[in-house]
C-alpha cells in the first residue's frame, strides 16, 4: 500500500520522493550533490533543462517564439538571453514553465515508478511550490538564504538584471517556507548544509521504512 505524504506505520511500495525547492542561488544544487553522496537517486530540474535546451525540436521552437537573439555564436540557446528575452515578453516566463514543467512532472512519476522501494529520490525543482506541484512529493524541503548573500553568490553567474526578473517570478522566501515540510537557511558553511542535508535523508529513509511512529509529519526549521 502506498502512505500519503503523512502517513505513518505503513509500508511503502515505492521509493520515499523529496522534492528539493528554494531560492535562487541558495544552495540547492549544492544540496542536492550531498543528497546523491548519500546515496539518494537524484535528478535535477535545470540539469535537464540544459539538456533540453540542446534539442533541435526545442531550439526551433524558442527561435520560433522568441526570436534568434537567444543563441550564443555556437547557435547554443544562451540561457541568460533566453531568459532576459523572455522577460520582455507578457506571458515569455510562463510560457518557459508550461514547456518544461509537464516534462519534469513525467520524469518524477518515470522515477517514482522505477527506484527500488526502500530508497530515496530526491529532484530540485527551482519552481515546485511557485508551481503548486508539492502534492506529488512525499516531502518538500526548501533551501533558503538572505538576498545578499545570493547575490553575491550568483554574481558569476547572473547580472543583477537577470536576477531581479528572476526573482519577480519567484515567491518570498517566507511563502516557500510555509508550504515546505522542512527548510534551512544556508547562509553559514557548507557543513552545516551537509548536518541538514543528512537529516532530511535520515527522515526520507525512515519514511521509506515506515519505521518511524513520530516526527514524520511535523515541520522543522533551522
Ligand atoms: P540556482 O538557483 O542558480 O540553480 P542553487 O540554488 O542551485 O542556484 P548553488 O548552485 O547550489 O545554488 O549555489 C550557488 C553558489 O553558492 C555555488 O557557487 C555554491 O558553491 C555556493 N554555495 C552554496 N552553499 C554554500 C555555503 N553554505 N557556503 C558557501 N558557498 C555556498
Amino acid at each position: 500500500m502506498m502512505t500519503s505524504g503523512s502517513g505513518l506505520k505503513e509500508i511503502r511500495e515505492r521509493a520515499v520522493v523529496v522534492g528539493l525547492t528554494g531560492g535562487i542561488g541558495a544552495g540547492k544544487t549544492t544540496a542536492l550533490g550531498m543528497f546523491q553522496e548519500l546515496g539518494a537517486e537524484t535528478f535535477s530540474a535545470d540539469e535537464f533543462v540544459h539538456e533540453l535546451y540542446r534539442r533541435p525540436d526545442v531550439k526551433e521552437m524558442l527561435a520560433h517564439k522568441f526570436g534568434d537573439e537567444i543563441f550564443n555564436v555556437d547557435g547554443e540557446i544562451d540561457r541568460k538571453r533566453l531568459l532576459r528575452k523572455a522577460g520582455q515578453f507578457p506571458d515569455g516566463l510562463k510560457w518557459l514553465e508550461n514547456l518544461v514543467s509537464p516534462l519534469i512532472t513525467q520524469e518524477r512519476i518515470r522515477l517514482m515508478e522505477t527506484t527500488p522501494a526502500g530508497s530515496v529520490v530526491v529532484i530540485e525543482s527551482p519552481l515546485l511550490i511557485e508551481g503548486g506541484f508539492q502534492r506529488g512529493y512525499d516531502l518538500v524541503v526548501t533551501i533558503e538564504a538572505p538576498f545578499g548573500v545570493r547575490q553575491k553568490r550568483l554574481s558569476q553567474r547572473f547580472d543583477d538584471k537577470a536576477m531581479q526578473v528572476l526573482e519577480k517570478r519567484r515567491l518570498t522566501t517566507g511563502q516557500r517556507i510555509a508550504s515546505a515540510d522542512m527548510h534551512f537557511t544556508n547562509d553559514a558553511g557548507l557543513n552545516e548544509l551537509r548536518y541538514f542535508v543528512r537529516m532530511v535523508y535520515d527522515r526520507a529513509l525512515t519514511m521509506a521504512g515506515a519505521k518511524s511512529s513520530t516526527g514524520a509529519s511535523e515541520k522543522a526549521s533551522f
